[in-house]
């Protein structure tokens, strides 16, 4: 059947399989196809999820800000199984986590939800400053070693941090619409082993982790195991940073004054670090700047996460708080003391928004959306899915390969 359709990933090593009678080799799914069916589609979300499963260490991001290869790759098909754009089918890691109680309408397990500000608000918090301030607690409790975050570089682009202090935690507060592959820190060298690691992050980069923590690697350490607690920030599209930087400069926005980015009520707005209001304009104007790949995501809430938080449903300087499990119990009880909140949230408007992104997201993925099909997605499905339409598979450039033509 594959044979049928272009394969834009076909190298030399189909070549020689083809050559010599050895037809499985075809089968396997090196990050070449990984690369063409994602990254150079433009479709990657850049949430770091192939270069954390990769078991050789062979990945890694390059100066595009995209996942690129520089050791040897042995085809062994965990970049392209753990990828949310290609082999794994986000829906299913869903219904095979939440078990009985999946409803695929709903957000997820809740538990409790407010609406919360810290009493000692963050300069530079997004909303209410729940995450941080959270975050801080359980630091000083020991309850957690360290964060994995993502914070500033710049006015627009970010980066992955593991914060280890309250100071480093308020640094980084704030939300940042841009993806820098942030699960790449999720390796033995950066976060160990044995600790206890909560990591904050958009729902893609969450279900990814959740994928890494259930079907790690087993011969060697996983540092996914470390993580004792997950908050996802509701969303509902990223962008990437540097595009947005661009458009805003051609609109004459002041960068070096930008202080917070925000998107709210389809609005995109920026503010200079003392509240002044220096630029908005409907968000789908940057359209441009947005991430391909997000417009196939179907996931708002982040349900895989132990808290899910977010500024819909509750008013302006205030954080939604959507606890799930018993580790976001735990760690929401911390807070007591420190912030003011109420049970005064609207879920209905998260529900909303979530059910409408998840039709969006079902009308632009080219595969079907099914709960009950199976977890892993194979190369030559991907490509009869896809093929001819406009998130076709394409030709790498070769930097991003580089090690095949030489080394394969
Ligand atoms: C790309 C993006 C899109 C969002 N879209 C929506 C939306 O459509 N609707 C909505 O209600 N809320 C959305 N949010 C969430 C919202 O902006 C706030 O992050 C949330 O309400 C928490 O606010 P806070 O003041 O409690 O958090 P803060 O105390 O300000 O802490 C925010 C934490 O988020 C981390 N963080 C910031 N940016 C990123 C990132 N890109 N990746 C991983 N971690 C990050 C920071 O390191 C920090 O630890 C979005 C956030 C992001 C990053
Ligand atoms: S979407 Fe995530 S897992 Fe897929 S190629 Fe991009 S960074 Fe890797
Ligand atoms: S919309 Fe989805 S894929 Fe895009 S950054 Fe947000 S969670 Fe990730």
């Amino acid at each position: 059947m594959i044979s049928t359709l272009t394969d834009p990933s076909a190298d030399i090593r189909e070549e020689i399989a083809q050559r010599s009678g050895t037809g499985e080799l075809t089968n396997k799914i090196w990050f070449h196809k990984t690369a063409a069916a994602v990254i150079d589609a433009d479709r990657c979300i850049r949430c770091g999820a192939c270069i954390a499963a990769c078991p050789s260490q062979s990945l890694t991001g390059a100066e595009d800000g995209l996942p690129t290869l520089v050791k040897m790759c042995t085809g062994c098909s965990r970049c392209w199984d753990f990828c949310p754009l290609a082999g794994m089918r986000t829906e299913r890691l869903w219904k095979l986590a939440e078990g009985d109680a999946f409803e695929l309408d709903g957000i997820g397990p809740v538990s409790a939800v407010y609406s919360a500000r810290s009493l000692d608000r963050p300069a530079g918090a997004q909303d209410g400053g729940i995450v941080t301030t959270m975050l801080e607690r359980l630091l000083a409790d020991g309850a957690i070693d360290g964060v994995l975050v993502t914070r500033r570089r710049g006015s627009f682009e970010s980066e992955p941090y593991v914060a280890r202090s309250p100071e480093e935690l308020r640094e980084s507060a704030g939300s940042i619409y841009d993806q820098s592959l942030p699960l790449t820190l999720v390796d033995p060298s950066i976060l160990g082993t044995g600790g206890k690691i909560a990591v904050v992050g958009t729902p893609c980069q969450i279900n990814g982790l959740h994928a890494l923590r259930e079907y790690g690697v087993t011969h060697r350490d996983n540092a996914a195991a470390n993580v004792t607690l997950t908050i996802a920030l509701f969303c509902t599209r990223s962008f990437d940073g540097r595009k947005l930087a661009s458009m805003l400069l051609d609109r004459g926005v002041p960068l070096a004054r930008v202080g917070t980015v925000a998107v709210q009520d389809a609005a995109l707005q920026c503010l200079a670090g003392d509240g002044e209001a220096l630029f908005e304009a409907p968000v789908k104007e940057f359209r441009d700047a947005a991430l391909r790949g997000c417009d196939e995501c179907a996931d708002f809430t982040g349900r895989l996460a132990d808290i899910s938080v977010g500024s819909l449903g509750t008013a302006e300087g205030f954080t939604t708080v959507v606890v799930r499990t018993e580790a976001g119990a735990d760690a929401w009880s911390r807070v007591t003391g420190a912030v003011e909140a109420s049970e005064d949230c609207d879920l209905d408007a998260v529900r909303d928004l979530e059910r409408r992104s998840r039709r969006g997201a079902a009308r632009k993925l080219n595969r079907e959306f099914d709960p009950d099909s199976p977890l892993w997605i194979s190369y030559a499905e991907h490509l009869l899915s896809y093929s001819d339409t406009d998130r076709a598979p394409s030709t790498p450039p070769g930097f991003r390969s580089h090690h095949y033509t030489v080394s394969c």
